[in-house]
């Protein structure tokens, strides 16, 4: 079932609640890939009923960034979902969102903001205000749907991380499921942005998964110092790789390291012809 309106879904989840199903949401903004498509097969199998989420959300959107061109497949995605056995595609419009205008100012939209220590390091350094619109959405989301379960990917681990603090610290009684990061056999992390990259780009976007797996085979190999990880990467870029980040964290609350250890999550973002694109790998495992 295709729903865009709020009243819509809360009528079926109504009904679900009064079976007393498990109600799992996958939130995504569509160009369905088969990373979402993973998500959605984990949410199936641990709820009764799913909801998909398809929005682009133009509040995590600087305004420098790709909302107006970010891709928009709703039709097929809405088939995607239908094969998964999805219950319900919510796919509402920014008015629905966000009322008239659909993207309303900091000045007159209440916003969710996680803490400056979650946001200020990683993703959220040069996309700033990006993690207030996700949260945002995100719980607005969940008011929406009341789930048991909320399914995201490890592709964006600061995300989940992030998500995960604000439903334990504003007492969401929300489950999260945290799902794997499914990649190309290259090797290449699959994204909705990849459709923005030509061949030679996708060849040139593999470092990021080369640069991951070198760092945990120096790492296995006894390499922690940190310096001497990152010193490791510079052989997979060239003039075509623009390096963002390449950072070392605590997996759990996204700590910076001082040394490499089996609980630290390496995370990369890098542009590649003007893409920005981003990967992680948790090294211990
Ligand atoms: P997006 O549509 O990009 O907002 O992504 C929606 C959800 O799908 C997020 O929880 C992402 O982390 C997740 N996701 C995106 N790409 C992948 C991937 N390659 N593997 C697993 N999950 C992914």
């Amino acid at each position: 079932m295709l729903l865009n309106k709020i009243c819509d879904v809360r009528d079926a989840v109504r009904e679900w609640k009064q079976k007393e199903f498990k109600v799992g949401i996958v939130p995504t903004m569509g160009a369905l890939h088969e990373g979402h498509l993973s998500l959605i097969k984990k949410a199936k199998e641990t709820c009764d009923k799913v909801v998909v989420s398809v929005f682009v959300n133009p509040i995590q959107f600087g305004p420098a960034e790709d909302y107006d061109k970010y891709p928009r497949t709703l039709e097929k995605d809405y088939e995607l979902c239908s094969k998964e056995g999805v219950d319900v595609v919510f796919a509402p419009n920014p008015e629905e969102m966000y009322g008239e205008g659909g993207r309303l100012s900091n000045d007159t939209l209440t916003y969710v903001c996680p803490p400056f220590f979650y946001v200020n390091k990683l993703c959220g350094k040069s996309r700033v205000g990006h993690f207030d619109g996700v949260c945002t959405v995100v719980l607005k989301l969940f008011n929406i749907v009341q789930p048991d379960f909320g399914f995201f990917g490890q592709k964006d681990a600061q995300q989940v991380i992030i998500i995960k603090k604000i439903v334990k610290d504003l007492n969401f009684p929300i489950e999260i499921i945290q799902c794997p990061i499914v990649r190309e056999n290259s090797g290449l992390a699959l994204s909705s942005r990849n459709k923005y990259l030509s061949e030679n780009g996708k060849q040139d976007a593999l470092a990021l998964s080369l640069i991951l797996n070198n760092i945990k085979s120096c790492y296995k190999k006894g390499i922690t110092d940190i310096v001497a990880l990152k010193e490791t990467a510079y052989a997979f870029l060239n003039e075509k790789h623009e390096l963002e980040y390449l950072e070392f964290v605590d997996k759990n609350t996204l700590e910076d390291k001082l040394k490499a250890d089996d609980d630290t999550l390496v995370l990369i973002a890098c542009r590649v012809e003007g893409v920005r694109l981003i990967d992680n790998t948790y090294i211990g495992v």
